[in-house]
């Protein structure tokens, strides 16, 4: 539900959702048009059938077990390399990376200089460096990265004063060396001023 709407918006859905299908068997043994019925008003209904066929297939073929591996994951329909990634973590406590735009973001600019060309694939690779190798730490980072790319370093500010990484961000850095300078400029700016105002003031 979460592929391209806000959490706001999905808050009204997902709730009542699990309540009409509480388990993967009742969501694959619904009619298409019930599921499609009980998206409506969500939009991007493909979700919604591609969740379906899932449901029939993990039932049909996985004997009602839903896989834990990213590759396995990625096999089902709907489920891309993200998709994969958030549920092998948030789910099974598997030490993957889930890279979407918040956490690509954060990477660029805590590894990279803002001119650098980056390829996905090489973003993806370094994220799985980051991930810590235990269960419930890769859970936490990767909860803790994705919220840091959607409240501090946003893409319209990154706020780097109030960033807890800013010491091992290369943008941060840099940011807030200019920040620093930009402060003191200012403030030798003020003093200068003031004391021009103290001679003229004696020169009267
Ligand atoms: S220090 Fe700044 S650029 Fe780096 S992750 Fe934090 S907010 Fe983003």
């Amino acid at each position: 539900m979460l592929q391209q709407t806000q959490v706001s918006r999905v808050e009204q859905y997902y709730g009542k959702f699990l309540l009409q299908y509480p388990t993967i068997r009742d969501l694959a043994v619904a009619a298409p048009a019930q599921v499609r019925e009980a998206w409506q008003g969500l939009g991007y209904y493909r979700r919604a059938s591609n969740l379906h066929r899932l449901a029939i297939s993990i039932m049909e073929e996985r004997n009602g077990i839903m896989p834990e591996s990213v590759q396995e994951l990625e096999r089902l329909p709907g489920v891309g390399r993200y998709t994969a990634g958030a549920v092998a973590t948030f789910a099974f406590e598997q030490a993957e990376p889930a890279v979407d735009t918040n956490v690509g973001r954060v990477i660029r600019r805590a590894f990279f200089s803002p001119r650098a060309r980056v390829t996905e694939k090489r973003i993806w690779r370094l994220a799985k460096t980051l991930v810590p190798r235990k269960g419930k730490p890769a859970w936490t980072f990767n909860q803790a990265i994705m919220e840091l790319g959607a409240l501090v370093c946003t893409a319209r500010i990154a706020r780097c004063g109030e960033c807890p990484v800013r010491s091992a961000c290369r943008s941060g850095q840099k940011n807030l060396t200019t920040e620093a300078r930009n402060t003191r400029r200012m403030h030798g700016m003020r003093l200068s001023r003031a004391s021009d105002n103290i001679h003229q003031e004696k020169r009267r």
